[in-house]
């Protein structure tokens, strides 16, 4: 037999399932001498997701958001298995998961089933679509490292398909019209992205065209930003305004064609619009692995929009075996970065409390069978045993698994031209404020937040060039 994972009898298995925000924050602060720990993720990397549209307009190295899992576990005091693959089953009953290899490269053995005493479940979620006639096989989406590339790649190609000789007003102008669909953060951050991009670069590398580059932002809901307070939605729709980014709100895609997006207007009608890329940031679904567990616990998990805990954020419906954290739940809190990061750190606390409950528990069931409850305590040996019995009974009590409670630290956004706004929440309120201080406040908080001294290093040197040299196109 070839690498086996690293296993202790004595100790407990826990089995994470993601490499994400909830994942890696779990991860960040576990103690890993508790348990056997299994990560299984298909991504052997954690994404620093807010900063993925700076990735896709070439301000940032996609190496430099990206932490590989193993810089993590390998400054852990107990070896952890980082396995890259995809969970394909997870079984609540016989606490199994099942996984395969789906990389490119395969060997022998390429999928396996393993067995967990506690499973953290953090697969995140996919981009919605709403079953929209084109969208996944023509739009572009902006979840994950290669849909970052993949937009840099093709809106180049965009603009260089419409610098060939000769080439047709009407389609050059075509080839030049953006279309980003959603008007959460996401669509807003890219739009703002894209606009640097042009005014700052595109602008002296192709001027006869960059004039001509259009960008608009299409809103089914009657604002953008809707989780933002009145005042900074006025403010992003005004520096959109002066950046000629157009905004279409209450404005739905019915339809990606090879050309154009259909769009239903606030009156109704029907319009084919033109454009030579679409962008898909219209929220999160469930994945099918979320569907197919949940469907195991029909009587508990009934929620369409994900997996629902209790306060411990244990699965409803499981013997407190399995928890669940964020994207993939279904919870009063937006799922974001910090909802996830936050409910992994205290994940990790919370399992440390377990293990001590347990290792207390086990010690006691030993006890017990060894001198019974009812036992006289006359003979010395005897009353030993007793005496740490009450002892551990003490250490149990005072064993406390808190409930999960979210700290909001606030709401920030970049709408591009050196200007961000933020939400943040005050003692007595909410304090709302954009601009351009905002943006250094954007930078600094999100530099940060980067979990690892090499990212933060890398994040700021390749702002340090793009100033210096401009955007990273052409690598
Ligand atoms: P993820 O971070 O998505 O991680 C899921 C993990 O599960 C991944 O590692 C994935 O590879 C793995 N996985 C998938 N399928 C399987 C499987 N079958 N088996 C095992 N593993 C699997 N939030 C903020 O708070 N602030 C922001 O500024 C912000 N900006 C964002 C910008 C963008 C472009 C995007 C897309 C999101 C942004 N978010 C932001 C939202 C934030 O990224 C998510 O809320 C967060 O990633 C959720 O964390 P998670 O751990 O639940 O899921
Ligand atoms: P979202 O769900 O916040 O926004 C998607 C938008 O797309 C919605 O407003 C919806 O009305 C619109 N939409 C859906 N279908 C449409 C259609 N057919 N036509 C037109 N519009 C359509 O998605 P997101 O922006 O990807 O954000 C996902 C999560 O990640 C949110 O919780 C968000 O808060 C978080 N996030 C936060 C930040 C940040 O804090 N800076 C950045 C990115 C994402």
């Amino acid at each position: 037999p070839g690498p086996q994972l690293p296993f202790d009898p004595e100790k407990k298995t826990l089995v994470i399932l993601g490499s994400g925000w909830g994942a890696t924050s779990l991860l960040n602060t576990l103690d890993t001498t508790d348990y056997n720990v299994v990560i299984i993720s298909p991504k052997n990397f954690f994404l620093f997701t807010p900063l993925l549209p700076s990735v896709a307009v070439g301000t940032l190295n996609p190496h430099s958001i990206i932490q590989p899992t193993r810089y993590v576990t390998r400054h852990k005091a107990r070896q952890v298995s980082v396995v890259e693959a995809e969970a394909t089953d997870v079984d609540p009953i016989n606490k199994t998961v099942t996984f395969k290899d789906t990389s490119e490269i395969k060997g022998l053995v390429s999928s396996t089933t393993i067995s967990y005493d506690y499973l953290v479940y953090a697969v995140g979620a996919e981009v919605q679509t709403f079953n929209i006639p084109g969208v996944r096989e023509r739009a572009c989406f902006m979840k994950e490292l290669a849909d970052a590339e993949r937009f840099k790649s093709e809106f180049l190609d965009c603009v260089e398909t419409a610098a060939f000789p000769g080439q047709d007003p009407k389609e050059i102008d075509r080839l030049l019209h953006i279309v980003v669909v959603g008007g959460g953060p996401t669509g807003v951050e890219l739009s703002g992205e894209l606009h640097d991009f042009l005014e700052d670069d595109l602008k002296s590398w192709y001027p006869e065209l960059a004039g001509r580059i259009r960008i608009t932002l299409v809103e089914a809901l009657p604002s953008v930003l809707p989780m933002f307070s009145k005042q900074l939605i006025e403010y992003t729709e005004s520096t959109f305004k002066e950046s000629k980014i157009e905004i279409l709100t209450k404005t739905m895609v019915k339809e990606v064609k090879e050309q154009s997006v259909v769009l239903q207007m606030p009156d109704k009608s029907i319009q084919e619009v033109p454009c030579g890329l679409v962008i898909w940031a219209a929220g999160n679904k469930g994945r099918k692995l979320t569907q197919d567990l949940m469907a195991k616990l029909p009587n508990d998990q009934t929620n369409r929009r994900g997996i629902t805990v209790d306060d411990h954020l244990r699965v409803k419906g499981t013997d407190g075996s399995m928890f669940a954290i964020g994207d993939c739940t279904a919870t009063s809190y937006a799922p974001t970065a910090q909802v996830a990061s936050q409910q992994g750190a205290y994940l990790a606390r919370m399992l440390h409390q377990l293990a001590k409950q347990d290792t207390l528990t086990q010690r006691l069931a030993q006890l017990e069978k060894v001198v019974p409850e009812d036992a006289s305590a006359q003979d010395p040996e005897t009353k030993k045993v007793l005496d740490e019995k009450q002892d551990i009974k003490r250490q149990l009590a005072k064993v406390k698994l808190r409930p999960f409670h979210y700290s909001h630290q606030g709401s920030l956004a970049y709408i591009g031209s050196e200007k961000a706004i933020a939400d943040l929440p005050f003692s007595h309120g909410n304090f709302a404020t954009g601009g351009v201080a905002t943006y250094l406040f954007w930078r600094s908080a999100y530099l940060s937040t980067l979990f690892s001294l090499r990212n933060r290093t890398l994040v700021a040197t390749d702002w340090l060039k793009v100033k210096l040299f401009g955007r990273l196109l052409f690598e």
